[in-house]
């Protein structure tokens, strides 16, 4: 599934294409990722011009002129493809007045939305996990009584994180997933934060990670995944201590971790 760094190279492949671009045209063909009516969809998005994009946590936002906004999601398979051509799996065709941009999505779990404000559901989320203070991360996260696996994950918390950075995160930082979230010292809250903004840094600088089919809108895949130190390394040597990584589920999330280099 794209997390912050994916669709941050999403929007950065995408903007000097669609910036200033006239909408000639939307086509949708699959209610499943269309929130709302197609035909008002298109109504309200023909004519418009894309001021700019943009992410929103994980959500892609076009601004448009003279009025709202586009509003993508990829969910765990949708594409944001420039000047591709329509296959079985494109749901979306934005024709603009220079050039074609399509949205595939093989699992359908994706959702477009037109609207003329930020839906509720985005406005609602967290701060971005690159922008929020550590004043501030430190102050929400001594209000969690959940634990750190899914409060990261939880994008009223910070907005961006998926499985892939949390796992990633709490890994570097040394801390174990299963730690209560306003239990943690606030050293290591300040080690939890560098963490994060590290790797989320780390992996932007490697567009991102390929884990299943994730690429950019011009086709090209991450190589972070390369870099992954516990994501999906079940029964592989940590890279600090030499222990196998661990498995566990925490939320109904798989969550991956060295038992002895990350403590509660
Ligand atoms: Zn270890």
């Amino acid at each position: 599934m794209p997390e912050l760094p994916e669709v941050e190279t999403v929007v950065r492949s995408l903007a000097p294409h669609v910036t200033g671009r006239r909408i000639l045209n939307a086509e949708f063909n699959q209610p499943r990722v269309l929130r709302g009516d197609a035909e008002a969809t298109t109504r309200m998005l023909v004519g418009k011009k894309i001021e700019s994009v943009g992410r929103y946590g994980k959500f892609i936002v076009f601004t448009l002129r003279p009025a709202g906004f586009l509003i993508v999601h990829l969910g765990m398979t949708g594409k944001l493809l420039w000047n591709g051509a329509p296959e079985k799996h494109t749901h979306a065709i934005f024709t603009l007045d220079r050039g074609t941009l399509l949205y595939n999505d093989s699992r359908q779990f994706g959702r477009i939305e037109a609207a003329r404000e930020l839906p509720e559901g985005v406005q609602k989320l967290g701060p971005d996990a690159l922008a929020v203070s550590l004043d501030d991360f430190t102050d929400f996260l001594r209000k969690r009584k959940s634990r750190l696996k899914a409060v990261l994950l939880d994008q009223t918390f910070v907005r961006g994180l998926g499985n892939i950075y949390v796992d990633e995160a709490l890994f570097r930082a040394g801390v174990h997933p299963m730690t209560i979230g306003a239990t943690l010292r606030k050293d290591r809250v300040k080690k939890l934060y560098d963490a994060m903004r590290e790797v989320l840094n780390e992996a932007i600088e490697r567009r991102g990670s390929s884990i299943s089919d994730y690429v950019d809108s011009d086709g090209t895949r991450g190589s972070f995944q390369a870099l992954h130190r516990v994501y999906r390394r079940t029964g592989e040597p940590c890279l600090t201590c030499g222990r196998a990584i661990e498995r566990t589920l925490v939320a109904q999330r798989g969550t991956h971790y060295c038992p002895k280099c990350q403590k509660r």
